[in-house]
């Protein structure tokens, strides 16, 4: 890849801090960002061409946000979402290199992409129950190979000590109108503005709460994708990754 591809510009420099890990073979990549930046797009194209693992954390927010909801659960209510997700057993299946969510063993994958879910999922993530919940299960995929993360608090809270840190950036525009175009194309009924509400409204909640909010870990590459694919986007991590020179 060209210098010129990648314009947009590394904000910071390349954390290139190893961490002490109980498996000095494998290594993680922390992917940061807010919603509808591509990260979960970006990451997917690079496990498959690094061959790791991705686990999408925001999936588990999501799933816990269903089970609230479909328990007509306050959201914003800590003690009431604590007492409903308790006993909960969320978990993630891989097959085939497909993520599978699953609540109590149920497969909820298809069910946590609607606006709903993602309003109940940023509300959920700002309870610290909630988020000391999912952590040992982050983190616990993250030791058992090498893994890139997509999510919020990857790089400052899950894995601080990630070998790879990247927050992935778009202004609130160019993000709204991809999560749109996504959710259109998977048939869902949507109107733009809702979508770019809903994706300020989520920016706020995650970049505000007192716990791990949405930021980028000082020693993280911001790449700003207002003018790059997915593509140019996982090539530059990739290249980061093997070591090459741009
Ligand atoms: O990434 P995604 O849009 O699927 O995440 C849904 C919600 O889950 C986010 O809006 C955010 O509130 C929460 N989340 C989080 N920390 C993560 C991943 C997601 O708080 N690591």
């Amino acid at each position: 890849m060209s210098n010129s591809v990648f314009k947009c510009g590394a904000v910071a420099a390349l954390n290139t801090q190893k961490s002490i890990r109980k498996n000095a073979n494998i290594y993680a990549i922390a992917l940061d960002g807010p919603s509808g930046a591509g990260k979960s797009t970006v990451a997917k194209l690079v496990a498959k061409e690094l061959g790791i693992t991705y686990l999408d954390t925001g999936a588990l927010y999501r799933a816990l946000g269903l089970v609230c909801l479909n328990n007509d659960v306050d959201v914003k209510d800590g003690i009431a979402v604590e007492n409903c997700i308790k006993a909960v057993d969320v978990n993630i299946i891989y097959e085939g290199g497909v993520q599978t969510v699953t609540t109590d063993g149920a497969d909820v994958t298809s069910k946590i992409r609607t606006p709903e879910v993602s309003m109940a999922a940023s509300a959920v993530s700002a309870i610290p129950y909630v988020r000391q919940k999912l952590l040992g299960l982050q983190r616990g995929i993250a030791e058992k190979s090498s893994v890139i993360l997509d999510g919020r608090d990857i790089g400052t809270v899950v894995l601080p000590n990630a070998e790879y840190k990247f927050f992935l950036t778009a202004s609130a525009e160019v993000r709204a109108k991809r999560r749109f175009d996504e959710l259109t194309a998977k048939g869902q009924a949507v109107v733009y503005a809702d979508v770019y509400n809903d994706v300020v409204t989520r920016d706020r909640n995650d970049s505000t709460r007192a716990i791990a909010p949405l930021k980028r870990a000082s020693d993280a590459v911001e790449i700003n994708s207002d003018n790059m694919t997915a593509e140019a986007v996982a090539k530059y991590i990739c290249f980061t990754v093997n070591g090459d020179i741009l």
